[in-house]
């Protein structure tokens, strides 16, 4: 049972993540997409959202076999990479079983595969390290780690794929430094080819190749420094309610530290809702928030399970009063550069303690 008593919740769009997920695949068509859902679908819940892509979805990509059996015990059939592979080669015998398709992106792993004994062919995605230099096979060794496994009788289908570092910077010349490189380690090889994330897909259409990995954008933003003409749908509102509102005079501090002081009468209120649900600590004094649907900003230290807002412009604002943190009226991304991070991990520090309710047009109110 959810209570409904604290007024904190993340509202999850299901209607817009469907939408994401189809400006992606028009974007890169005819090429197929992974909605990738790694992180507890960065932090939207990934069972309701693989059940909400599960009829046109190619696929699903998360980050360990945890998180693909989690969507498997929930009856989703599509295809699910494991983006890393496997940590220990008992999982392969995992991956088998679930028939999961796993990344080989270091030699180890390539090893593991061959020396499985698994049921049916394994759908492998070999990586190559291409300039990211975290992961992936060194290019003027792929060839012949490809080799190994087109030769191996329990491979199947071999993918080649790589993950760029830069293409958010869509100046700058590396993301071309690594697709060039990626052609150069393939060596005229005829395999189907995925190098795209979300800012491959928004800002370099010749990445998209046969496979492309969506992953921010079906969250409804876009990875660039400009507002990308594709249109996308935020797919989250976090939102709370005002609990107090108070009026402080010129020099009255708010809260721990007295970050803030009043530089004029100041009507003050507080929203339930602090760092222990996931809201950044590091919001500066200015941090957007919107309150009734109109915008103000954070004024004093965010705390565990409150933080402080600027009514002074907004008198009619009482408690009970709806507070966005982030969604359609204010930008994760906004709340991120005010607390020196990105929206990306604002999503997935969401904690256990936020409920999240998935909407949908199409299914009503699914949990
Ligand atoms: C997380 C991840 C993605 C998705 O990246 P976005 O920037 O969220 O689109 C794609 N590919 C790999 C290998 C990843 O780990």
């Amino acid at each position: 049972m959810k209570s409904l008593a604290r007024p904190l919740r993340a509202r999850i769009h299901l209607d817009a993540v469907r939408h994401n997920y189809r400006q992606a695949k028009h974007l890169a068509s005819p090429a197929r997409a992974l909605a990738v859902i790694k992180a507890n679908g960065y932090g939207h819940g990934a069972v309701a959202l693989a059940q909400a892509l599960t009829d046109e979805a190619d696929g699903f990509a998360v980050a360990c076999v945890d998180e693909a059996l989690e969507l498997r015990e929930s009856g989703i059939h599509n295809p699910i990479l494991l983006l890393e592979g496997v940590f220990h080669p008992d999982e392969i015998a995992v991956v088998d079983q679930a028939g999961l398709w796993m990344a080989v992106h270091c030699r180890e792993q390539l090893e593991w595969v061959l020396a499985s004994r698994p049921s049916r062919p394994l759908i492998c995605w070999l990586k190559m390290d291409s300039g990211m230099h975290r992961v992936g096979l060194a290019p003027d060794d792929f060839a012949a780690s490809h080799a190994r496994l087109a030769a191996c009788p329990h491979v199947g289908k071999i993918v080649a794929m790589s993950h760029f570092a830069r293409a958010d910077e869509p100046e700058h010349p590396y993301t071309a430094h690594q697709i060039a490189v990626f052609e150069q380690g393939l060596a005229g090889l005829a395999l189907p080819r995925s190098l795209a994330n979300s800012a491959g897909i928004l800002a370099w259409p010749q990445t998209h190749g046969d496979w492309i990995r969506p992953g921010i954008m079906l969250y409804g933003l876009s990875p660039l420094p400009d507002a990308h003409p594709v249109g996308l749908q935020p797919a989250m509102t976090l939102e709370s309610a005002l609990i107090s509102v108070r009026d402080l005079q010129p020099g009255e501090p708010v809260g721990y530290g007295g970050r803030f002081v009043c530089e004029r009468p100041t009507r003050v209120g507080v929203a339930a809702i602090g760092y222990a649900d996931g809201y950044p600590r590091h919001a500066c004094d200015g941090t957007p928030v919107a309150v009734n649907g109109q915008r103000t900003r954070l004024i004093g230290r965010v705390s565990m399970d409150m933080i402080t807002l600027d009514l002074t412009e907004l008198p009619d604002a009482r408690p009970g009063d709806p507070v966005e943190l982030w969604g359609t009226t204010i930008s994760a991304h906004e709340v991120a550069e005010s607390s020196d991070t990105i929206a990306y991990q604002l999503f997935t520090g969401i904690s256990r303690r936020v409920p999240l309710f998935h909407h949908s047009l199409t299914n009503g109110v699914a949990s």
